[in-house]
């Protein structure tokens, strides 16, 4: 894939993925307004996430603290949500509280803990998913899915922060029919613990899907997914 992507190539890849969204919304017969496109612009420069707000784009996926707050720093007071969306270290919690709008990876109390604290400390709330390892896979964070319920009932506990749903980073495949059980094993998990009707729990999101397996994730009832080189082109992780 080309590594630099014109003017107008953003627009049209942005409104491709839009269309094939509304697409698989249509297959299953679900409101394509129940499905919120992140676009991930880690790596990326604020000029192409200004190319996509252009075009309308609200929501933004960044992996990387740091990043993430010079990023929000220079996006003050625009009409953007801004997501964290990747693996969150304790010590890192600092430079994302406040300004993310979600923070999808939340494996461990420890973790949640420390938002906690942050959150309190200036006085905010943070909504937060759970990541779930669905395939089991040794190199991936998340809590296991016979595990997530205990971790769940733990953080409840903690008054500012507020778990939204689960999230998930499939399996890296050729085919996204092969991660289709993932996602359905996820959306399982997620009506099971809604059931436990757990004070401080709602599980009204699912974050799962990327660019190679969105459409399927949305099949599957994703409401939130992550697409980062469909819309932007290939990351250079070089620099
Ligand atoms: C980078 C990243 C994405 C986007 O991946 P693409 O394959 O480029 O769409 C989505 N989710 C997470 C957690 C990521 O780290």
């Amino acid at each position: 894939m080309e590594q630099d992507r014109g003017g107008g190539e953003i627009a049209l890849r942005l409104n491709e993925v839009r269309e094939n969204i509304r697409k698989a919304c249509e297959r299953v017969g679900r409101d394509p307004g129940s499905v919120t496109l992140v676009a991930v612009s880690k790596t990326k420069p604020v000029s192409m996430m200004r190319e996509a707000m252009a075009c309308g784009q609200k929501d933004f996926g960044e992996n990387y603290p740091q990043e993430f707050r010079d990023k929000a720093k220079e996006l003050q007071g625009e009409d953007i949500r801004l997501h964290l969306i990747g693996h969150l270290q304790r010590n890192k919690v600092k430079y994302v509280i406040g300004d993310a709008c979600l923070i999808h990876a939340v494996d461990s109390v420890r973790l949640a803990e420390q938002i906690e604290a942050e959150a309190e400390k200036r006085g905010l709330d943070c909504d937060i998913l759970l990541e779930v390892n669905v395939a089991g896979e040794e190199s991936k964070f998340g809590v296991a899915p016979e595990d997530t319920e205990a971790l769940a009932r733990e953080i409840a506990k903690l008054p500012h922060v507020h778990i939204r749903g689960l999230m998930t980073i499939a399996p890296y495949v050729a085919d996204p029919e092969e991660n289709r059980v993932h996602f359905r094993n996820l959306r399982a998990l997620a009506v099971d613990i809604d059931g436990k009707n757990i004070d401080n729990i709602s599980m009204n999101e699912l974050s799962m899907g990327m660019t190679g397996d969105y459409e399927t994730a949305v099949e599957e009832g994703a409401t939130l997914v992550r697409v980062g080189t469909g819309i932007f082109g290939a990351r250079d992780y070089s620099a």
